[in-house]
């Protein structure tokens, strides 16, 4: 896909190569088949092939910094203090979209709010938000039980992929005894049941 510059004051390739510095290799690789994935889906639903490339290539950057720096953004920009509870999983979206925002110069609200919305989903998710949530749970590089059914239900219907993910998530959570961030019941209650 060529661009650019709409989104951010980057070119594709100068995008790559920021990200080939901030990411070990696995995570690289899995922020490109993400981006084709979302590519992808965002042809089959209508969504903007640019913004699924910038969402796709953005979503994981800040996943490799350390603790100190999620901390230190929650506190400078006043975010929400039950992030402080949580950790690397819940922060690297919800406060590293501020970092995709600050360092690699991506404005655009409905892209960073699908980096935002991409690990816990939200009540409300734009199309561009579910391709994204959607393109990271099924990229070609992952294989977990259930993933052939994702990919089917992703195909035939994007919120029933959403459905299917957010309770495959929550169910592993609880299972699991994580802590569930909230907005993650809020993304069950308002997808589950509605898909069941
Ligand atoms: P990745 O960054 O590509 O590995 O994928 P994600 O950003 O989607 O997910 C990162 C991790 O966060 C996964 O292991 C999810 O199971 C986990 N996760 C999703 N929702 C929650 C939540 O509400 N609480 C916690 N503790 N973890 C969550
Ligand atoms: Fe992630
Ligand atoms: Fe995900
Ligand atoms: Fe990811």
């Amino acid at each position: 896909i060529k661009y650019q510059k709409h989104y951010l004051p980057l070119t594709r390739i100068e995008l790559i190569n920021r990200l080939k510095e901030a990411l070990k290799p696995a995570r690289f690789n899995h922020v490109l088949r993400v981006e084709q994935t979302a590519i992808k889906l965002a042809k089959k639903y209508d969504v903007d092939l640019e913004a699924a490339s910038v969402a796709g290539l953005c979503h994981d950057y800040a996943k490799q910094r350390p603790d100190e720096d999620f901390i230190a953004v929650i506190k400078a920009k006043k975010l929400s203090k039950e992030l402080l509870d949580y950790g690397n999983a819940i922060w690297h979206g919800v406060v590293g979209a501020e970092l995709v925002k600050d360092e690699l110069g991506v404005q655009n609200e409905e892209i960073l709010d699908a980096i935002r919305e991409h690990t816990t989903g939200a009540a409300y998710m734009t199309p561009l938000a579910q391709v994204l949530y959607m393109a990271d749970y099924i990229e070609p590089g992952r294989d977990f039980p259930g993933l052939e059914k994702a990919r089917q239900f992703t195909e035939t219907n994007l919120g029933l992929g959403v459905a299917f993910q957010t309770q495959a998530t929550l169910t592993y959570l609880a299972e699991n005894g994580k802590p569930i961030y909230p907005k993650t019941l809020e993304t069950y209650n308002a997808w589950v049941p509605k898909y069941r």
